[in-house]
């Protein structure tokens, strides 16, 4: 099985009542507001992590 992005609050009412909706992958649908979404991978972002992340005002 693969897995699926499963997301824990609706984006829009924040409601945690979602159930998968029929559209497709990573469609979702809301109880609470009763809209429905998709999820979408992007990418993964091309900067990485970095070391020197910790804050400031870079000075
Ligand atoms: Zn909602």
């Amino acid at each position: 099985m693969s897995e699926r992005a499963a997301p824990f609050y609706c984006p829009y009412c924040g409601d945690e009542d979602l159930r998968p909706n029929e559209q497709g992958h990573g469609a979702w649908e809301c109880a609470g507001c009763n809209r429905a979404f998709q999820l979408k991978f992007l990418g993964l972002l091309a900067r990485g992590l970095q070391p020197n992340s910790t804050g400031g005002d870079g000075i």
